[in-house]
């Protein structure tokens, strides 16, 4: 460990920040942060500020910090075998393992799991394997893939424009031309104040359908979301949603996605979100839940209906031309293995889905009075404060006064609690570990309140 009083210099002068104002951060006007250690729901900067993580990290450190159970598993790992790849058959005892443990608990027609490094990597994968699908069942033509506008997908050059948010888009050269993109599933946010949730739906449908008819079904392989957007603003969507696009993508032969890195393994207080919304996903993303973040591993969980096409691909044209050096790495499969025990052992779902329910109904019951706050939402451990300009009429500040932004610096200010200012609109997420309990809760809703009235009064 450094202990050294350059580290501030070091950290302004070296380090590349991924979503992070570069200039600001190199004047010092952004504050470096050296985050030190964690246990439970909480972490500790290298000054001792200890604060109650209410983001889980990046809605990733599901079990919460410090477990010693995942750092051994990690260890001995690393003792016996740090390193051997996955090519040409060949694994290891943790990676063949939790493949099976992850395959245990997918929906019942999911067949086979490939491992790589990062929620991004893995959208890469899904959407080859959908391309080279198409091009063995010899319809070449069916290639252009739909998602939704504020979906996030990652930010690579294929996943950054999956995402369906400006920021990712702006200044480089994205989205692909092979992505379209959609309406948002987002009630609150729609054009027309007058429409029912039911009516909403209906619309969302027959955009996607307009979409289709406008494209040509023959030219479009696939369709990629979110069970509930996540980073686009934390929003659940409005009841008969998915059964209604799903019908839609069933009709033209569209493969769907369910892009699970914030939802798979436990967020909803459901195993995956696509059981939770009555989705049928040819492929499922899975990332941040499946280790805790304890060590970097995601995958693409493929449907039977894919692989067989898979294996017909190969016997025509041989191996898969499809791998990564890191892929199924052993350390991250160890700690994969470790997690989802851990999960299971400390009953951490059935934990996320009641201490989630008592933190969404409190947040709630303390919140959607004020005259600012427009929607609170959310569902298991997830759960969103919408700020509003005007409640009346639904008028949104501008992004210019930094609303979000600044009630979350306040909330960790004054209360030592981290929410999440969402990128895009005024939006504070909170998405904690599982472990979190009642008092927590309390906590954190009282701190949120109190963050609030010092902004916005
Ligand atoms: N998909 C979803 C739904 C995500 O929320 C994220 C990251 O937040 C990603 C993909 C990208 O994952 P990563 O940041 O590990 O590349």
């Amino acid at each position: 460990m450094l202990h050294n009083d350059k580290l501030e210099q070091w950290d302004r002068d070296n380090f590349f920040h991924p979503s992070t104002h570069l200039a600001e951060f190199a004047r010092g006007n952004l504050p470096n942060r050296v985050i030190k250690g964690g246990s439970g729901c909480h972490i500790e900067d290298r000054d001792g500020n200890r604060m109650l993580d209410a983001f889980a990290g990046l809605y990733c450190v599901n079990v919460g910090y410090g477990r010693p159970e995942i750092a051994e598993a990690i260890a001995e790992q690393a003792r016996e075998l740090a390193y051997y790849h996955s090519y040409v058959g060949h694994g290891t005892e943790a990676s063949i393992t939790l493949a099976k443990m992850v395959l245990d608990r997918a929906p019942d027609h999911m067949s086979k799991v490939y491992f790589g490094l990062s929620g991004s990597d893995a959208n890469e994968t899904n959407i080859k394997l959908i391309w080279y699908y198409n091009n063995i069942l010899g319809r070449p033509q069916k290639k252009k893939i739909i998602s939704r506008w504020r979906g996030y997908h990652g930010s690579g050059l294929m996943t950054g424009s999956l995402t369906g948010l400006e920021l990712f888009h702006k200044n480089f050269d994205l989205p692909l031309t092979q992505v379209l993109h959609t309406e948002a599933p987002y009630y609150f946010r729609r054009d027309n104040l007058d429409q029912t949730e039911s009516e909403f739906v209906a619309y969302c449908v027959a955009e996607l359908e307009a979409m289709i008819t406008r494209e040509g079904a023959d030219t479009i392989a696939a369709f990629v979301g979110e069970p509930l957007l996540g980073t686009g603003g934390i929003v659940p969507p409005p009841a008969g949603y998915w059964p209604a696009i799903q019908a839609v993508l069933d009709q033209h032969d569209i493969l769907l996605v369910a892009d699970e890195v914030v939802t798979g393994f436990g967020r909803l207080g459901s195993m995956f979100g696509s059981d939770h919304y009555g989705m049928r996903p040819d492929l499922i993303t899975i990332a941040k839940g499946l280790t805790s973040a304890y060590a970097p591993l995601s995958g693409s969980i493929v449907s039977e209906k894919m692989w067989a096409v898979l294996e017909q691909g190969t016997d025509e044209n041989g191996p898969i031309g499809h791998g990564w050096t890191y892929s199924a790495h052993p350390i991250g499969a160890a700690a994969g293995v470790a997690n989802l025990e851990l999960i299971d052992k400390l009953g951490l779902i059935e934990n996320a889905r009641n201490v989630g329910a008592y933190l969404n109904a409190e947040m709630h019951a303390a919140l959607a009075d004020h005259s600012h706050v427009g929607d609170v939402r959310g569902e298991g451990m997830i759960c969103a404060v919408e700020f509003v300009a005007d409640k009346k009429n639904r008028t949104f500040y501008n992004a210019s006064e930094k609303i979000g932004p600044k009630i979350a610096a306040k909330l960790l200010e004054q209360n030592k609690v981290i929410a999440r200012a969402m990128p895009q609109g005024d939006i504070l997420g909170f998405a904690p570990p599982f472990c979190l309990t009642r008092d927590d809760v309390d906590q954190i809703v009282s701190a949120t309140r109190q963050a609030i009235k010092g902004i916005l009064g």
